[in-house]
């Protein structure tokens, strides 16, 4: 499939089934800003819960935080956000379009023309007031990214965890970035959610860790599903760094317009524990019984985009075949991603069916997210479940009043399987591997 059909393909599917809506469309929308429908809060939530499975669930050494949007703007003068958080941002003459200067080559992409204001310094982060008064004092930021809400708890969370380094902080909430050029649906928005971790490592063992959350990030994707050939890390040249990072490599995908980040993963040595600590005149540092030694942790920072994240998981899985003569679209999603496991339909509306079909969702609904569906013709709801992504769906007919059996059809194949309606979750589950 043309790559540039991708694209709209995905982007047709997402409105047409509910998963992402422009923002406020009924007013003729809003700048590059999308909600997530039914369909779409679901596998939002699931590619939310794969990251916090990974990083916090099934991990010893990382524990969770939930810290605020609005913050001292203190927080962010010791992060170097208000200094520095900016993008050159330039002005096309001709057309007065304005871009980013690092991503157009000279050239106004809308009109062509190459005379362009000289690049300045445009801050990122919203402003905003905080309190019935507006004056200087109550001037506050949304949050362009979770991490500081992380450094600035390093000390709660050593006194309250029982952790010691090697140990990290994860965190996944929205993040806020006045974007010059957003784009290219949810890759690049103003409102967008965030997944990070602070991994917080005795000095010397930061390039060992950079290397061990390289890989583990890299293969966080490719085991929801993402063929490698659509991944690849990319180590940041020297002149691209930020000013802490000793080394950062990006997890990018081939997004139909070219490769895209997806992911950062930094070793930001212990700038930023120490501008706190500067700033603060509190001590951040970690004091080792044991040794009697104290020290300044280095931090090494895997960062992900959740909504962009979700889009690649979309464009990934997004494919088109032939079943019996008959096309159709497929969304070939990780059952853990997928916005429902399972599918339950009766074969038609039959009173004698319903009841049945009832207690399969109930058997089932505890365990997995479950749509139920009984409007038009089987093929059709298979269609549906198909484009949404739904890997398996129990249906039930007529004979299943005789005989007690359901059948399971497997969306990837279209196989079907007779099981007895007592088998069906353990079947289900099987089937699933979870
Ligand atoms: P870029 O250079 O593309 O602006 P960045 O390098 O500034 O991105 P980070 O600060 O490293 O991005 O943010 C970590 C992750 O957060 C990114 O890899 C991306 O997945 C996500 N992210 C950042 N900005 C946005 C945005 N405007 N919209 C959606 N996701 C974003």
């Amino acid at each position: 499939m043309p790559v540039e059909d991708l694209m709209d393909k995905v982007v047709n599917l997402c409105k047409r089934r509910g998963f992402v809506f422009p923002s406020a469309e009924i007013y003729g929308g809003f700048r590059s800003t999308y909600d997530y429908g039914p369909v779409g809060v679901l596998m939002l939530r699931n590619v939310k819960d794969a990251w916090w499975r990974a990083m916090v669930q099934q991990r010893e050494d990382i524990v969770g935080l939930d810290s605020s949007i609005l913050t001292s703007p203190k927080v962010w003068e010791a992060s170097g956000h208000l200094a520095n958080f900016t993008d050159p941002l330039v002005d096309c003459r001709n057309c007065k379009e304005r871009w980013r200067e690092d991503q157009i080559d000279g050239v106004c992409p809308n009109c062509g023309s190459t005379d362009l204001t000289a690049a300045r310094a445009f801050n990122l982060m919203f402003k905003t007031t905080v309190g019935p008064v507006e004056d200087e004092g109550s001037v506050a930021y949304l949050r362009p990214e979770t991490a500081q809400g992380i450094f600035v708890n390093f000390g709660n969370v050593l006194a309250t965890s029982r952790r010691k380094p090697p140990f990290g902080i994860a965190q996944i909430g929205k993040s806020f970035r006045n974007e010059i050029t957003p784009g290219n649906f949810v890759f690049r928005t103003r409102e967008f959610e965030q997944m990070e971790m602070e991994y917080f490592v005795p000095p010397p063992d930061g390039p060992k860790w950079f290397e061990y959350w390289c890989a583990e990030r890299l293969g966080w994707y490719e085991k929801l599903g993402i063929p490698t050939n659509l991944l690849r890390l990319r180590n940041h040249d020297p002149d691209e760094l930020s000013h802490y990072s000793a080394g950062t490599a990006d997890v990018e995908f081939q997004f139909p317009w070219g490769w895209g980040e997806l992911e950062g993963i930094a070793q930001r040595t212990d700038y930023d524990l120490r501008q706190h600590a500067e700033h603060s005149g509190q001590r951040l540092e970690y004091f080792d019984q044991a040794s009697g030694e104290r020290y300044v942790p280095y931090v090494i920072e895997p960062a992900a985009g959740a909504t962009r994240a979700m889009m690649s998981f979309l464009l990934a899985a997004y494919d088109e075949d032939v079943v019996a003569g008959e096309s159709r679209t497929v969304l070939r999603l990780h059952p853990r991603l997928a916005p429902y496991q399972v599918a339950v339909l009766p074969l038609s509306r039959k009173d004698t069916l319903i009841p049945v079909a009832k207690d399969v969702l109930h058997r089932l609904q505890p365990h997995y997210l479950c749509e139920y569906d009984e409007t038009q013709a089987i093929g059709r709801r298979y269609r549906r479940q198909d484009e949404i992504g739904t890997p398996l769906a129990v249906t039930v007919d007529f004979d299943t009043l005789e005989d007690q059996q359901v059948t399971v059809r497997e969306r990837d194949s279209t196989e079907q399987v007779r099981v007895p309606i007592e088998e069906v979750l353990p079947t289900i589950r099987a089937k699933l591997g979870f």
